[in-house]
């Protein structure tokens, strides 16, 4: 038997990084029974502050997600730690969320928030770095490299635009042409322009000394010294475990990886699932997956108030002595008094 009878929560939430604990709590606060299942890896684990987080700038993303946790809790909201490994529908409509050691949920109603996994780009070395000295966002990671010797590793046509913006930081800033296509006439003037040297040749390793990066390693064995290196990734969200659902991802129309697609509001085209931050929105930072989730969180809410509103029409009218046709005409007689100024 589950704590509401057929159901174990009105909404279960997969995934507890931002979007989740924000979509959770506006679910907590409006009195829905509503659980986060959360195999605790957000995105940012790997860097040591969260930046560009009004009111919150600089804290450390775990304890970011460990304070959310505990306002979760604080208005009735569960947090299971774990991870979901499968979902379906059941007849009843229900939804019956699989943990890894095979504990079932049962809800009315998903919240698919499980983020995405950058892909690196293949070069010895750098995953080690991520989210140190290999970063791939300014506004995360740039104010910490100003003024320092940074390199672009050129992926694609938006490495361009990424080297433009780490030379708003600092003052020597190299561009590795790497394996992408050339750059067009264009760009090289707007490189050239902003004194940025571009370096030809495949890079094939990250230099280190000791716990810091300390340069870019090419093909030929050239290494060019560097504090920080800026890489974009191929962002993918997390659902394959989710294909049971019907849940599936679609390429991101920048390109820029796989994605949920949802209309506004997180709604996704599975009825009864919401999707929010990273793994529908790939660019969304912190602040935006937040905001996100508490709309996904505030959508379901609304979805479920209809729905037991007409349930209550439905069981009020079969209270009712009178047939739909005899309470028609009560309307009509006391509608026509009305017009009557009776
Ligand atoms: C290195 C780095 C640094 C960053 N720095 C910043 C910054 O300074 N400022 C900023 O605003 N943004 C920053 N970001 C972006 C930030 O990480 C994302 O905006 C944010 O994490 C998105 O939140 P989310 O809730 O969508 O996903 P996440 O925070 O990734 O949370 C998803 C959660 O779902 C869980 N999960 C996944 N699959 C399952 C499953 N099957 N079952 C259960 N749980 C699951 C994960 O373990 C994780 O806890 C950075 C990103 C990176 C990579």
């Amino acid at each position: 038997m589950t704590e509401n009878g057929a159901y174990d929560y009105d909404v279960v939430v997969i995934g507890g990084g931002a979007a989740g604990l924000s979509g959770a709590m506006a679910l907590a606060r409006s009195r829905r029974s509503v659980a986060v299942v959360d195999a605790g890896e957000p995105r940012n684990s790997p860097a040591e502050g969260v930046h560009v987080l009004l009111g919150r700038e600089g804290i450390a993303p775990r304890e970011l997600v460990a304070r959310g946790r505990e306002e979760l809790r604080s208005y009735g909201g569960v947090v299971i730690e774990g991870e979901v490994v499968g979902a379906s529908r059941g007849d009843d409509g229900l939804f019956a969320v699989t943990l890894g050691g095979g504990r079932v949920l049962r809800a009315r109603r998903l919240l698919v928030t499980t983020g995405l996994s950058d892909e690196l780009p293949d070069v010895a070395g750098l995953r080690g770095r991520w989210g140190r000295d290999v970063i791939h966002c300014p506004y995360c990671h740039g104010w910490e490299v100003r003024g320092q010797r940074i390199g672009v590793l050129s992926t694609g046509p938006m490495s361009v635009h990424q080297v433009l913006l780490m030379r708003q930081l600092s003052d020597d800033v190299v561009f590795f042409a790497h394996t992408a296509p050339p750059v067009g006439a264009e760009d090289r003037d707007r490189l050239a322009a902003r004194g940025i040297e571009v370096v030809e040749g495949e890079v094939v390793a990250v230099e280190t000394d000791g716990d810091r990066l300390s340069g870019v390693r090419l093909a030929d064995g050239r290494v060019v010294e560097r504090d920080a290196l800026t890489v974009a990734t191929r962002m993918v969200a997390r659902t394959s475990f989710l294909a049971d659902l019907g849940l599936t991802v679609q390429e991101h129309p920048m390109g820029l990886g796989e994605h949920v697609p949802v209309e506004t509001g997180g709604r996704t085209a599975v009825p009864g699932v919401w999707a929010a931050g990273n793994v529908t929105d790939l660019m969304a930072q912190v602040g935006a997956a937040a905001a996100a989730g508490t709309m996904a969180g505030a959508q379901i809410n609304a979805d479920l108030v209809m729905e037991e509103a007409d349930r209550a029409v439905e069981r009020m009218r079969a209270r009712r002595p009178f047939s739909a046709a005899a309470e028609a005409r009560v309307h009509e007689a006391v509608a026509g008094e009305h017009r009557h100024g009776l």
